[in-house]
């Protein structure tokens, strides 16, 4: 699908719940109200979604949440998505306190890529960031995932300019082992306006002062996305950064988002986008639910503004674990 700015979209964020186990103090808020279970959609509803999207060209799939495994039945949706003809790549993002024991279930049903967001390896500090004393849960995942080489793992982590988060300690993660850790410049959405966050050039500084040089990684493309890699001399993995206030990459943009409720958003700073659920709840065709998504994509906004004043009607409200980021 080209959309009105000349870019190619192909990549689509599907949100299985709003739930999560855990809070973090820059995405979910404890007070969030929950979106009523039966406004959620339903394993066939969002497959159907996903056949549409697929025939219209999105042939990369991204699970997230709130977090995903919190919902049950993930091993089938992603077997169902992976059938669809067209869509090549079906990958997931987690917390991973939960992935120990549906890593088996995950990998066998097909899964192609693993992210887990991790912040901290300090067992204080992840649990004042997570809210949740889940650190072990979390690195048990990804030493579970690590035992699946087919599916590649990168670990997110967001600064949040907090002095007790150790940046190098989760860099680390890539020395010893094939993970990919890449650093998310916070954006302020929900929760996340509340944080200065660390913008790239100072986390870039903060590393090399520990670890020597990053250059700039010039190999096989790495994810569906935005992401810069650089390698670090004896690092087995790489490190990459996803900027999007510091270096905005909007007009790159390949994707688009759903929400649980079956929302689909072009933009996420902004409520454009268009109520699929009216459709697949009110008898509507695969053909109106093609044309609805077109129409959407029509208005996909250029860019986000961050940094300058966005429309405030046109805003997006809702907390980034309503979202899945
Ligand atoms: N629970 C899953 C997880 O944590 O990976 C999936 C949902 S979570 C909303 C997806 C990603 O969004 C996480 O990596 C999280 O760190 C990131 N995120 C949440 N709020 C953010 C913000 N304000 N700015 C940048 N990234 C954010
Ligand atoms: Fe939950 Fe993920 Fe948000 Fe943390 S970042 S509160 S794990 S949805």
């Amino acid at each position: 699908m080209i959309d009105r700015c000349g870019r190619n979209i192909d990549y689509l964020r599907i949100s299985v719940t709003d739930r999560c186990n855990l809070r973090c103090i820059y995405c979910m808020p404890e007070q969030v109200r929950l979106v009523d279970r039966t406004c959620i959609l339903q394993e066939e509803e969002l497959l159907r979604v996903a056949r549409a999207m697929a025939e219209l060209g999105i042939c990369k799939i991204k699970i997230t949440g709130g977090e995903p495994l919190v919902r049950p039945g993930m091993p089938s949706l992603i077997h169902g998505l992976k059938e669809i003809p067209g869509i090549q790549k079906v990958t997931m993002t987690t917390n991973g306190v939960l992935l120990k024991d549906q890593m088996a279930d995950l990998a066998e049903a097909g899964l192609d890529g693993l992210n887990v967001s991790l912040d901290a390896l300090d067992e204080t500090c992840y649990e004042r960031i997570a809210g949740k004393k889940y650190l072990q849960d979390t690195l048990n995942g990804i030493r579970e995932a690590l035992k699946y080489p087919e599916i590649s793992l990168k670990i997110n982590c967001v600064p949040l300019g907090i002095p007790e988060q150790d940046l190098c300690d989760v860099a680390e993660l890539a020395r010893d082992s094939r993970i990919h850790v890449r650093f998310i410049e916070m954006m302020p959405i929900g929760q996340g306006k509340a944080f200065c966050g660390v913008a790239e050039e100072e986390v870039k500084n903060l590393l090399e002062r520990r670890f020597g040089r990053l250059i700039p990684y010039r190999g096989e493309r790495l994810g569906n996305g935005p992401c810069h890699y650089y390698t670090v001399e004896n690092f087995a993995g790489n490190i990459g950064f996803i900027s999007a206030v510091s270096h905005k990459f909007c007009s790159e943009c390949n994707r688009i988002r759903l929400t649980s409720q079956g929302y689909l958003k072009t933009c996420l700073q902004y409520t454009t986008g268009r109520d699929l659920r009216r459709i697949l709840r009110s008898g509507g065709t695969d053909e109106e639910l093609k044309k609805t998504i077109l129409e959407a994509l029509a208005e996909k906004p250029e860019g986000h503004a961050f940094l300058e004043k966005a429309p405030e009607d046109e805003t997006e409200k809702l907390c980034m674990s309503q979202i899945g980021g």
